[in-house]
């Protein structure tokens, strides 16, 4: 049997074990995937216990252990470079420390996060290329999922944020000319195709500041947030005159589905999960 878990604190939330063990039967793979909720202080200590055991394949990372997974992780993938996030870890193999003879487990670092935004927006229908594109958020998420993004042939990248600061900080280390950072005297000229907030701003029912943001053009407002029932963003954009609006949940199942293909190769559907999984929340 196959053994998976997704660290976080808290994580008793967390869709992971439900999503991985409809990808497993899909699959026909055998596998065990636990909630795992470590101390603050010893992340490092309880993915080392998890790893020590010879079937443990790979693991989730999420709030708050992102970066430090991506200092932990032997190699990362561009995006969790990019990002200083990861949240899919891989072991690749054990070797001893000659030193100590302690196992030493090597482990690779991938942040699915932008794929997962990417695949869910084609969900929608929405083609991304020489579209104008939006961030209102710069934390982990956003960071996660600019390359993606600009990888599909976006025209343009446009950030915004509560604290301005973190926006600028990540446009100037994109390298990209595509990628601007806007407080709302720029916004207001903007007219994005695509508003995606990355905000966790909608758990606690608020809404980042939407003045100056033009919705008339915009095909689709997603919140990466998502919840049983619409979000108050998701509400708001269409009141703004947005055509469309969609939560994070379809993100959620396919940042999964990227995480269970670089666990096992193999590609489980993503549809039939999205699916079940909003019907349960709306229970
Ligand atoms: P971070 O804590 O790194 O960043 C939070 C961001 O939200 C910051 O830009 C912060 O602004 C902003 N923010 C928070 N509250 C407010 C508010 N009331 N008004 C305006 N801005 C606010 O979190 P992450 O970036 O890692 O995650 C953001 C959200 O995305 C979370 O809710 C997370 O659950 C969700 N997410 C969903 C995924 C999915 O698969 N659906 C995947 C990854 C994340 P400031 O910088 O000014 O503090």
């Amino acid at each position: 049997m196959k053994k998976f878990a997704v660290f976080g604190n808290p994580v008793a939330h967390s869709l992971s074990p439900t999503i991985h063990q409809m990808f497993a039967e899909q699959c026909d793979v055998a596998i065990s995937y636990d909630k795992l909720c470590p101390p603050l202080e010893d992340f490092a200590g309880s993915l080392e216990h998890f790893f020590e055991d010879p079937h443990a394949v790979g693991c989730n990372v999420t709030m708050p252990f992102k970066g430090e997974a991506a200092k932990l992780a032997t190699r990362l993938d561009h995006a969790a470079q990019l990002a200083g996030a990861v949240n899919t870890l891989h072991r690749q193999n054990s070797s001893m420390r000659s030193e100590d003879s302690r196992s030493e487990v090597s482990l690779n670092g991938y942040n699915t996060d932008g794929v997962g935004l990417v695949a869910d927006l084609k969900n929608q229908a929405v083609a991304l290329a020489d579209q104008r594109v939006l961030l209102i958020g710069a934390g982990g998420a956003a960071r996660g999922v600019i390359h993606p993004l600009l990888n599909a042939g976006l025209k343009t990248l446009i950030i915004t944020n509560r604290t301005m600061a973190k926006a600028e900080n990540i446009a100037s280390q994109a390298g990209d000319s595509r990628v601007v950072a806007l407080d709302k005297p720029g916004l207001a000229e903007c007219r994005p195709d695509i508003i995606v907030n990355t905000t966790s701003a909608s758990l606690g029912g608020e809404l980042p500041d939407l003045n100056n943001i033009s919705f008339t053009q915009c095909q689709l407002a997603y919140d990466m947030v998502y919840q049983a029932e619409p979000t108050v963003f998701m509400k708001q954009a269409l009141e703004l005159g947005a055509q469309n609006a969609a939560d994070g949940l379809g993100m959620l199942v396919e940042q999964a589905a990227a995480a269970f293909t670089i666990w096992t190769s193999m590609q489980p559907q993503t549809r039939p999960v999205i699916e079940a999984l909003r019907q349960q929340l709306r229970r």
